[in-house]
């Protein structure tokens, strides 16, 4: 699969910028490998690269593709046709985890960075990982710790409804869990000990993942929004406060 084209809309992994890719900072290509004899007919490796245009990143997002195609000899030399992809390599970056603020907490952080590395790899490992961290959050944003995922949420939704839960904690992120808890084999593995390995597919494992985001963006981000402007505020109420208070001072004397 080509990462993108010119002209294309993209999204930086790195910095998360979105932006339309110019010709200049996409490159595709295809190598064909010169073996004589193995199951794949021709085998191509094609290679995708995109240069971020922000300029306070300018990275190299990089992946490569391995699969089959046909050889035509034309008059220019051979050209390859009818590529057809068997397996893509992400190398830079080697998985598709997008960069999060320092503020989130840094084992939370690193469980989920580790959870979309081995997605693909054993989605069983990245579940149990995503679990955890999930685990983390609610225990760290909600104050909220009992033995299992399971019971933490029912208490999460109990204090929702009674109203209750901390500040920012809406009935949709716990929708969300709901929500994520109904697909696959998630729901039984919230529910087993940490120990208990249960076998989910990649899309379980992305959905889990996919959550993790969500409560990221909808607790911890916009928490640090609302400080900051409330910060903001305080800001421009002292600065009125010292102009009246210097204005005051002034016309007494
Ligand atoms: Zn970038």
């Amino acid at each position: 699969v080509t990462l993108v084209e010119g002209g294309e809309n993209w999204e930086c992994p790195y910095c998360n910028r979105a932006q339309t890719v110019t010709s200049g900072q996409v490159y595709s290509g295809r190598a064909w490998l010169k073996l004589s004899k193995h199951k794949y007919g021709e085998a191509v490796l094609e290679i995708d690269a995109v240069a971020c245009a922000n300029p306070k990143c300018e990275e190299v997002t990089l992946s490569t593709t391995f699969g089959k195609a046909t050889r035509f000899n034309g008059p220019q030399g051979p050209s390859i046709h009818n590529f057809l992809e068997i397996q893509e390599y992400k190398l830079r970056p080697t998985s598709a985890a997008k960069p999060q603020p320092d503020f989130i907490p840094g084992p939370i952080r690193e469980d989920y960075l580790e959870a979309c590395s081995i997605r693909d790899l054993s989605p069983k490992a990245a579940a149990t990982l995503a679990r955890r961290c999930i685990q983390g959050i609610i225990r760290d944003f909600c104050g909220i710790s009992k033995a299992k995922l399971v019971q933490e949420i029912n208490e999460l939704k109990s204090r929702v409804e009674s109203g209750t839960a901390p500040s920012g904690v809406t009935p949709e992120t716990v929708e969300a869990i709901d929500y994520v808890r109904s697909i696959g084999n998630i729901g039984a593995h919230m529910e087993a000990d940490i120990n208990l390995v249960i076998p989910v597919d990649p899309g379980e494992a992305q959905a889990l993942i996919n959550l993790i985001e969500l409560l990221f963006a909808e607790w911890y981000v916009a928490r640090e929004i609302r400080r900051a402007r409330l910060t903001a505020v305080k800001q421009i109420a002292d600065n009125k406060k010292s102009f009246k208070a210097a204005k005051t001072a002034s016309s007494q004397n």
